[in-house]
């Protein structure tokens, strides 16, 4: 039997001490949050990527009367991505939350997709988590063995 430890590395940083391009993921990612359609949960939150060309796209919870139709805002960005920019690679994701787990998988997959760490910024009121990679919210994620 051996014994193992798993350690997370990730910034705390104040919103107002981010550089410009974090600064600018976390505004796009509040403001895709005023478009969640959440009449259910009240919760609405919003996720924006950065892609390697620079570009910036924006996706929020769409939620359904038949509950699992529904979508949390980080795979609703990421489908839409894959599917407009095949080519692209991600590599940033701000969300005004904290990930669920499915949406941690599909982030891992974009991640695997893009050949090279995603960055995360998990965003609360007044302060942003800043993390290297999706490996460091599903270590152990499905496939990762
Ligand atoms: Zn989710």
């Amino acid at each position: 039997m051996n014994r193992h430890s798993l350690n997370i590395d990730y910034i705390q940083s104040p919103k107002d001490h981010l550089d410009r391009t974090d600064a600018l993921l976390v505004v796009k990612a509040t403001e895709a949050a005023q478009n969640a359609y959440a009449p259910y949960s009240q919760f609405k939150v919003g996720a924006a990527v950065l892609l390697d060309n620079g570009h910036i796209l924006t996706g929020s919870n769409q939620e359904n009367a038949s509950f699992p139709a529904g979508i949390c805002a980080e795979r609703s960005v990421i489908a839409y991505t894959h599917a407009n920019y095949p080519t692209s690679k991600i590599s940033a994701v701000a969300i005004t939350a904290s990930p669920c787990g499915i949406c941690r998988q599909v982030l891992l997959e974009s991640e695997k997709r893009a050949g090279s760490p995603i960055r995360v910024l998990l965003i609360n009121e007044n302060e942003v988590h800043i993390f290297k990679s999706v490996k460091d919210l599903i270590p152990f994620g499905f496939d990762s063995f």
